[in-house]
């Protein structure tokens, strides 16, 4: 129904029972976030702001940042943006960021981790968030990248409030914050699941190694039953849980992640209007009927076809 569908899609995220689920877009510079906007997303679940920085050799300036971030925000005046601090380390080194030699960077210094050595990086990056978002008029998040534990998310939160930010989350993209999903969302407004990353702890499985790809699919049951835990706690706690990795492009899978307890599904611009026409095709007792068979299934081609 989703090839057919995706042109039908009337560009607002909800079952056809009226149950929102927000379709939202991953951006990382002006071009894409510009895509997006064109695309219908309503709003950007992943700003990777990191993306601006890979070829810088030093801290850019806090207004250097804030032009660079605004020039993002730009088109989405008066919808909801979540900007994730710098995610640097493992696959997205930046220079200016680059930890003590390591044996494994992606269990290393990396994510929000770096801010724990070096807060003023971060307070800085959150000054210029919070002018961009003066300049932009866009309703603006902040998100920390690689939280492990709930105090970890507690600190970010503390210090996204001290910036002036009104709603700080963090990603669900360690197993220990999934395990932790409701504690962790008790220290801040709101999760996301990084599915790359979840993925690849979860099956111990390194997310650029071909070999071990099969691992890292995103339908795993193994995985599937981990976003359940957070899609739980979101609605114990009455707050927001969203996925931003890869897995939320996938429109079969999007009623799955709704059936689960996902409030946001947050993707490339290309995928936005056949995901956000799947959803509108499917009542939310059949997303939970998907996420039963699903987390059920005994792998990960059996929950694919278990829900088709
Ligand atoms: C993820 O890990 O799923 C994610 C969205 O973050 P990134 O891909 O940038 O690590
Ligand atoms: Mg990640």
């Amino acid at each position: 129904a989703t090839a057919g569908g995706a042109a039908e899609w009337n560009g607002k995220g909800e079952t056809s029972d009226g149950h929102p689920v927000k379709v939202l877009a991953n951006v990382g510079a002006p071009t894409d976030a510009r895509a997006a906007a064109d695309a219908g997303a309503e709003g950007v679940g992943l700003f990777r702001t990191e993306f601006c920085y890979l070829d810088a050799d030093d801290e850019p300036g806090v207004d250097e940042q804030r032009s660079a971030y605004a020039a993002v925000l730009e088109p989405f005046r008066g919808k909801p943006v979540i900007v994730r601090t710098l995610d640097a380390g493992a696959d997205k080194p930046l220079a200016f960021l680059a930890p003590e030699a390591e044996p494994n960077p992606a269990l290393g210094v990396r994510g929000v981790r770096v801010a724990f050595d070096r807060p003023g990086v971060l307070d800085r990056q959150l000054e210029a968030i919070a002018g961009a978002t003066a300049d932009s008029g866009a309703d603006v998040a902040v998100m920390a990248p690689m939280v492990a534990t709930a105090d970890e998310a507690a600190w970010f939160a503390e210090r996204a409030r001290a910036a002036g930010i009104a709603r700080a989350g963090v990603m669900i993209e360690v197993p220990a914050a999934a395990l932790s999903a409701r504690e962790v969302l008790e220290a801040v407004d709101f999760v996301s699941v990084g599915t790359n990353d979840l993925a690849q702890y979860t099956f111990a499985a390194d997310r650029q190694l071909g070999a071990v790809a099969t691992l890292n699919d995103p339908w795993q049951p193994a995985l599937l039953r981990l976003i359940g835990m957070v899609g739980d706690a979101a609605r114990v706690t009455g707050k927001p849980a969203g996925v931003c990795g890869e897995a939320a492009a996938d429109p079969g899978l999007a009623r799955v992640l709704a059936g689960l307890g996902v409030t946001s599904l947050s993707m490339n611009a290309a995928s936005v209007r056949a995901v956000g026409a799947a959803l509108a095709c499917v009542t939310l007792a059949e997303c939970e009927r998907a996420a039963e068979q699903a987390l059920a299934a005994p792998n990960a081609q059996a929950a694919r076809t278990a829900t088709k």
